[in-house]
């Protein structure tokens, strides 16, 4: 394994949100040439997009992984497809919502395909949990630290960590 370091967003906010993101979760660390190396705390998190909607549980995964990123972002819309998710409204309901973050120090500017996410620095929901894993990471682009740009995120995005919230033998297994 080549091992290139790949940060993946973990979204969902319809059915049992918990169960979708650790199904989510499980089926990342059957993809082949990758490995789970560390999966965040989940968080309740209120929607920003103005669509009237539930609360989203997220949470970040990283992975060492030889698939190029077109690769794995097939790999991670046929998991979508077979968890059930539909495309209907941009920004809305979800049932698992899974985003290559961040690929190495990559930059890819493509239709299909834009990596960093281009929305991770606006994002307290995603800034938490990638933090939570290494707040040293470097923004290939904006050229900051991921606590500089949690630090600089607005603090009306509520987003509240599950602290009760025990993760699974199934999670712990992958996690060396
Ligand atoms: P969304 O509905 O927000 O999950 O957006 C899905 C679309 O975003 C897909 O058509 C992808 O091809 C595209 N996309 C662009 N960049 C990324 C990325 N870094 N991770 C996942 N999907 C991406």
């Amino acid at each position: 394994m080549s091992g290139h370091s790949v940060y993946i967003g973990i979204g969902s906010n319809v059915g049992n949100k918990i169960d979708n993101c650790i199904k989510g979760i499980d089926e990342i660390g059957k993809i082949k040439g990758s490995k789970i190396i560390f999966v965040s705390s989940f968080y309740k998190t209120e929607p920003i997009s103005n669509i009237n909607q539930d609360w989203f549980i997220n949470c970040v995964v990283k992975i060492e992984t030889d698939l190029t990123p077109y690769f794995l972002l097939s790999d991670l819309q046929d998991i979508e497809k077979r968890l059930g998710r539909k495309r209907h409204i941009k920004n809305g309901p979800r049932t698992i919502d899974l985003d290559i973050l961040l690929y190495d120090n990559l930059i890819v500017n493509e239709d299909r395909l834009k990596i960093p996410h281009p929305e991770i620095h606006k994002r307290r929901f995603v800034l938490e949990p990638l933090a939570e894993i290494d707040e040293n990471l470097i923004h290939p682009i904006i050229k900051k630290s991921i606590s500089l740009l949690l630090n600089k995120v607005g603090k009306e995005q509520k987003v509240e960590p599950l602290w009760n919230w025990i993760k699974p033998d199934i999670l712990l297994l992958k996690v060396q």
